[in-house]
């Protein structure tokens, strides 16, 4: 079993010369993206485009026993061999190391069906295996489906790295009526990583040196993207979210999933993230909020950190009622953080400073900023639920 060498997009991407080279404007896809009630009745059909044989299955025991069945009759019908493994739960060094080893030399193509982790594992599976990557989401919880790059976590869930790898997903093929047969935190969690995504791209675009996740410019595509996400989420959200309720597949809801996997998914890895990513993932360090929190909900704050930073607080008043009428936490304190707590205060800061991306910000960004930032994030929001009720946030939380 030989791993390949670890990828880094800037030794492709970023100027190499001797100082005077411009870095180039980068925006890169998967090949196909495709969405719909049903689509995965079809996916051996789709399947023909990448030309495979045999495909191995990553999912988990939950997903083996709701989607297995039309997959493998899918795939049979054209005549495409198929083997389940059985995905553990976590994006880990440990897990896809242990995938790699199963299936060396086995399958011709990787097809991960899942929530965001599922989806980051198989890329990072298929990539040691050398073979193309399909993916399935069968949540819009995040916007993993679309990128070449996975966010690998410690065997606890505490956030550990980045991982690129040098392709975009051969397919990705969203079935919208399994979507919407997901629980409605799910769909929320995904506004809430896609709301950044216009945010996040506006701060790299302005900053003469800021570099998206590819360690290119951003292109004017990928900030539109990032633009209309923002619309559509405003626009439809809510109404996609009851559409959820009633398992309904509906306009809005079909908006809001593309919002949320490919507008959100392109806007972030050609756009850039900065201030409110690096919230996010920090948060994931901070006892008890991974287990309890979706990577969208920590979004969520972050994006009203960046914000309240770039002290744009209309805006952030804004963003905070959208999400405390989709369910999102609008505070800190929804978040189960206290501004109170000294040492999570100070993590959250020096965390955030230290991520890779911050530097995107159109300005420096100092820890009395982000403090400052924080304390209003926590004045605002609570308002904001005074205003608009912890109804909809109370049914996701308990729900
Ligand atoms: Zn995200």
């Amino acid at each position: 079993m030989q791993t390949p060498e670890p990828y880094q997009p800037a030794s492709i991407y970023a100027p190499q010369g001797d100082g005077d080279a411009v870095t180039p404007r980068v925006f890169i896809a998967p090949q196909r993206y495709i969405q719909g009630p049903g689509v995965l009745d079809s996916i051996g059909r789709y399947l023909t485009l990448v030309n495979v044989r045999r495909v191995a299955i990553l999912i988990s025991d939950r997903g083996r026993a709701s989607e297995g069945p039309r997959l493998l009759s899918s795939l049979d019908s054209e005549n495409m061999d198929a083997v389940f493994c059985r995905f553990g739960g976590e994006t880990s060094i440990e897990e896809i190391e242990s995938h790699q080893a199963e299936l060396d030399g086995r399958v011709d193509c990787l097809m991960a069906v899942g929530g965001g982790k599922c989806v980051d594992a198989g890329k990072s599976i298929a990539f040691r295996l050398g073979i193309p990557v399909v993916i399935v989401p069968t949540l819009a919880s995040n916007d993993a489906p679309c990128s070449a790059a996975s966010v690998l976590y410690l065997p606890s869930g505490v956030y550990s790295h980045f991982e690129f790898v040098p392709q975009s997903p051969a397919l990705v093929v969203v079935d919208t009526g399994v979507v919407a047969a997901a629980p409605e935190r799910y769909l929320a969690a995904g506004m809430g990583d896609a709301m950044a995504t216009w945010y996040e791209a506006q701060a790299c675009l302005k900053n003469p040196n800021g570099i998206n996740v590819l360690s290119g410019r951003p292109t004017l595509a990928s900030a539109a993207m990032g633009e209309i996400c923002a619309h559509t989420l405003f626009e439809h959200g809510v109404a996609a979210s009851s559409a959820v309720r009633d398992r309904n597949v509906d306009a809005p809801l079909e908006a809001v999933v593309e919002a949320n996997t490919l507008l959100s998914g392109l806007g972030f890895e050609s756009g850039g993230v900065a201030v409110a990513h690096g919230v996010a993932q920090t948060c994931t360090s901070l006892p008890g909020i991974p287990e309890r929190y979706h990577h969208g909900e920590m979004v969520a704050i972050g994006t009203l950190v960046q914000l309240a930073l770039e002290e744009r607080l209309d805006e952030t008043a804004k963003v905070a009622r959208f999400f405390a009428q989709v369910g999102l936490p609008a505070h800190l304190g929804q978040l189960s953080i206290g501004t109170g707590d000294a040492a999570a205060m100070g993590t959250l800061i020096e965390g955030t400073l230290d991520w890779p991306f911050t530097v995107n910000m159109p300005f420096d960004v100092d820890a009395s900023m982000l403090r400052r930032a924080l304390f209003e994030v926590q004045e605002i929001g609570e308002s904001v639920v005074t205003e608009v009720g912890d109804v909809a946030y109370r049914r996701l939380q308990d729900g």
